[in-house]
């Protein structure tokens, strides 16, 4: 009884500190999961697929990011590779809006924008399909999780040099710590923020 009422006392702390939105959010920490050092040494990877096996928890997600957006007048929701899909798909058909697949080099075959970007470890590029953003087209970014930043501004560069405006990048998961925030020009939520411990 002692450990459920202290158990309450310092979620209730914890959550003075925290925004309405990300308390609401924090029942998605227990289907996070972190392998150590994938895929390479000193790397805490960040996986999920107990949210994805759970219709109802995956559902929730979608919800919630439905309804932080239903207000936003978007033309568009971008996906980064691969994902990105995952959450952005869902999200593109629950709002009935347009889809757009920004993928890795390659693999859209008709005319597209290509970026080179930094990762931790290496470099990579993107592409997008020239056809896919219209001038003007208000487009929220979504990837699964951000860290660094790089790959969800590469993405954003993309979009602007076709003409189109980002309004917001959105993932499930931002790594604290990793100044990804700071790294993107533009506005960011997360459904939570982790911090990292590497
Ligand atoms: P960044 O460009 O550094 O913001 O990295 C974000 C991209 O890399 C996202 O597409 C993530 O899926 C992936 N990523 C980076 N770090 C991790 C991590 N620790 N766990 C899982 N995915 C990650």
């Amino acid at each position: 009884m002692k450990k459920a009422v202290f158990s309450l006392l310092t979620t209730l702390a914890l959550a003075t500190q925290l925004s309405a939105s990300e308390t609401a959010n924090l029942w998605i920490e227990e289907y996070i999961a972190t392998v150590p050092d994938f895929p390479i040494p000193g790397i805490q990877f960040k996986c999920y697929p107990d949210l994805l096996r759970n219709p109802e928890a995956f559902h929730r997600v979608i919800q919630t990011l439905a309804d932080r957006y239903r207000e936003f007048d978007l033309d568009a929701i971008v996906g980064l590779d691969s994902r990105g899909f995952i959450f952005g798909t869902a999200l593109a058909y629950e709002m009935n809006l347009p889809f757009v697949m920004v993928r890795k080099a390659g693999k859209l075959p008709r005319k597209v924008e290509k970026i080179d970007y930094e990762l931790e470890y290496g470099k990579t590029s993107f592409e997008i399909e020239v056809e896919s953003i219209h001038k003007g087209d208000r487009v929220l970014i979504v990837d699964d999780l951000l860290a660094t930043g790089g790959t969800a501004s590469a993405a954003a560069t993309l979009v602007e040099r076709l003409g189109g405006e980002v309004v917001e990048v959105a993932c499930l998961i931002e790594l604290e710590g990793l100044h990804g925030r700071e790294n993107l020009k533009h506005p960011f939520y997360s459904l939570i923020s982790i911090e990292v411990d590497e």
